[in-house]
């Protein structure tokens, strides 16, 4: 009867480990923009889907929302996909893409 309650904060379950320590990320303006950099990727066939796995607790779980990114599961949508602002957050630091001024550009 395991209740388990406390949002454990777990990332070792078949996630390779970052390179970088888990400092708080400064997601890059991204977040005003998720579905404009989300509709730009698609359209440059920059992204992956990815499914959704069911351990990944989202603090927000909205039954009601479904997310893009997450081909279209519901609990959660875009803009609080924790995934996709990661997955943004790496392109930026890849230069794939930059914001400037409000704006995404494709550099790649
Ligand atoms: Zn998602």
């Amino acid at each position: 009867m395991g209740h388990n309650l406390e949002g454990r904060m777990q990332s070792s379950s078949g996630q390779p480990a970052s390179k970088k320590t888990m400092v708080q990320r400064q997601f890059t303006r991204l977040h005003a923009l998720l579905h404009t950099v989300f509709q730009m990727l698609q359209e440059a066939k920059l992204i992956n889907y990815e499914s959704f796995l069911p351990s990944i607790r989202y603090p927000t779980m909205n039954p009601h929302a479904t997310c893009d990114f997450h081909m279209r599961t519901a609990g959660h949508s875009l803009d609080e996909c924790l995934k996709f602002k990661h997955k943004g957050q790496d392109l930026i630091e890849k230069r794939v893409i930059s914001i400037t001024g409000g704006k995404m550009n494709i550099i790649a």
